[in-house]
């Protein structure tokens, strides 16, 4: 049976500019990975903190079917939470479908190392075609449209992308879709060079390499014009990777100003044409 999914009063989210953007003050994205009923409670937490530090804009990366537990959207007091985000003004972006990709016979090294050791097994577009991953983009873009959301743009877990999916994800009018170290307007064809901030929490030894990473990384990118910050809900579970998130947050804020991936993309639109003129 196809689900069917009630509207909920939000308002669309149009790539267009509401309000004049200030070009020239240097940018912060602030992205919370894997938003969805199953990591709702953390989520929540995350915005509530970040707002109190003064973020007004953050991207929200839902997953559409957790893990294929049952669908995000389908959650009505999920979706009531998700509408006020994008009330504030905050984006929802789809984030893979399953956000699961099931190991495949005859595996590369490369493919294993990449999928399982880097991923856990979450990088469902990692190896998808152009057609399926169009066809699995297209589908959440409706469910979500349903359920009284407009999504611009799609960005895969883990950032893993094949570029036959990004060509499908492309042809079926996604604006944007991002990889751990770039930004990519998919319909005006430019690509913005930016590493992402991220850490990563399943090992010890692991968030002590972050830790240090993402401080190295923050010092690195002061001239950049855009930093981004990528979260994920275990994040916060882990005090000092916590911590230090929020000390990136704050001190980023001092000087940058917040955009949604959304905005960013239609500010760089707006940034190009008065150069070309
Ligand atoms: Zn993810």
């Amino acid at each position: 049976m196809e689900p069917t999914f009630s509207p909920v009063q939000a308002p669309a989210a149009k790539l267009k500019l509401s309000q004049p953007l200030s070009l020239n003050r240097p940018t912060l994205v602030v992205s919370i990975h894997d938003v969805s009923p199953q990591t709702w409670a953390e989520c929540d937490r995350i915005v509530t903190e970040f707002t109190a530090l003064g973020l007004k804009r953050a991207s929200l990366l839902v997953i559409p079917d957790h893990h294929g537990r049952g669908h995000s959207l389908l959650n009505q007091d999920f979706c009531s939470w998700l509408a006020r985000q994008v009330h504030v003004g905050h984006e929802l972006v789809i984030h893979g479908y399953t956000h699961l990709r099931a190991a495949r016979e005859g595996e590369s090294l490369r493919e294993k190392i990449t999928t399982r050791f880097y991923t856990a097994g979450e990088g469902e577009f990692f190896d998808l075609d152009t057609a399926t991953a169009a066809h699995l983009v297209e589908q959440a873009k409706e469910e979500f449209r349903e359920a009284g959301f407009e999504t611009e743009g799609f960005i895969a877990p883990a950032w893993l992308l094949s570029k036959q999916a990004e060509a499908g994800i492309r042809q079926i009018g996604c604006q944007y879709t991002t990889r751990l170290d770039s930004v990519i307007d998919l319909q005006a064809g430019r690509t913005y060079y930016s590493q992402s901030l991220v850490w990563s929490v399943r090992s010890a030894w692991r968030r002590a390499m972050s830790l240090a990473w993402n401080g190295a990384l923050f010092s690195m990118l002061r001239g950049n014009p855009l930093m981004r910050i990528s979260v994920h809900p275990a994040d916060i579970h882990y005090p000092m990777i916590w911590r230090q998130i929020r000390r990136c947050v704050a001190r980023a804020l001092e000087q940058r100003a917040s955009y949604t991936y959304e905005r960013w993309i239609a500010r760089q639109r707006a940034i190009e044409l008065t150069t070309i003129k």
